[in-house]
């Protein structure tokens, strides 16, 4: 059902089943997109696929939906992880509904040295991503880590998947196989001595240019995500 409006539920998507809509959901479905009883819309909850179903009741605070058919089969959803320095709000947000747009599989902010933000609220990414995985046709959402000091994110780092890491100012070329990696951008400061330092002497990063701009790094984030994608072989 291409153009059709996607929600995420949590509930289980299964035939006979229901589906309910929380406040959010209806207010979009009702206030904004016009939908009425009777309409259609695709369901997903990263678990059972996509389905096809007919709205039953809306009002404000909530709705129902009965599912129809399920369109897709769920699909594993692999992709890069990025680890991404803490900006000011509205960056960490660009970065996270971007990354998910461009089928990052997971999400591990961390506090660099030069993060001036404060802490995210886990809720509001969380939201940001179930939009952009709606709109953009995904089955999945990305697992969005929680907050980590730089040394605390590589000591959890899983070995066995390559970390490039975007280094401004360095001619440093950027891997042809990017499949099963992950990318780490830093804070609008830059990485600190200290922590190229340490970035240095982890085995399993490996430092890239993102060409010879400076980037703000939000931009650095969607540029390397796209480079990462686009050397692990997919059109993007
Ligand atoms: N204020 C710093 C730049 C930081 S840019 C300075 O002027 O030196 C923010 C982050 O984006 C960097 O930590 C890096 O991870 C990434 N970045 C920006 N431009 C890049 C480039 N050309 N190549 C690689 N990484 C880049």
């Amino acid at each position: 059902m291409p153009g059709s409006i996607r929600l995420f539920v949590t509930c289980p998507l299964e035939p006979g089943a229901e589906s309910t809509f929380d406040r959010a959901q209806a207010h979009y479905l009702g206030r904004v997109m016009r939908r009425r009883v009777g309409e259609e819309v695709v369901l997903f909850n990263g678990r059972d696929g996509a389905w096809r179903a007919r709205i039953t009741a809306l009002n404000a605070t909530g709705g129902r939906a009965a599912l129809a058919e399920q369109l897709t089969a769920q699909v594993a959803e692999p992709g890069p992880w990025l680890a991404f320095a803490l900006l000011k709000r509205a960056a960490s947000e660009i970065v996270v509904q971007k990354a998910t747009e461009l089928g990052a599989e997971r999400l591990l902010p961390f506090r660099a040295e030069r993060s001036v933000a404060g802490a995210p609220n886990p809720e509001r990414l969380a939201a940001i991503a179930t939009e952009a995985a709606e709109q953009s046709e995904r089955l999945t959402r990305p697992a969005i880590a929680r907050v980590l000091s730089l040394p605390a994110l590589l000591a959890g780092w899983p070995p066995g998947r390559p970390l490039f890491a975007a280094i401004e100012r360095r001619a440093l070329p950027f891997p042809r196989d990017g499949k099963s990696a992950g990318l780490l951008v830093g804070p609008e400061g830059g990485f600190t001595e200290g922590e190229l330092d340490l970035i240095a002497h982890t085995p399993f990063v490996r430092p890239v240019s993102l060409g010879p701009r400076i980037l703000r790094a939000e931009t650095a984030a969607i540029v390397g995500l796209a480079l990462l994608a686009a050397s692990a072989g997919h059109s993007i």
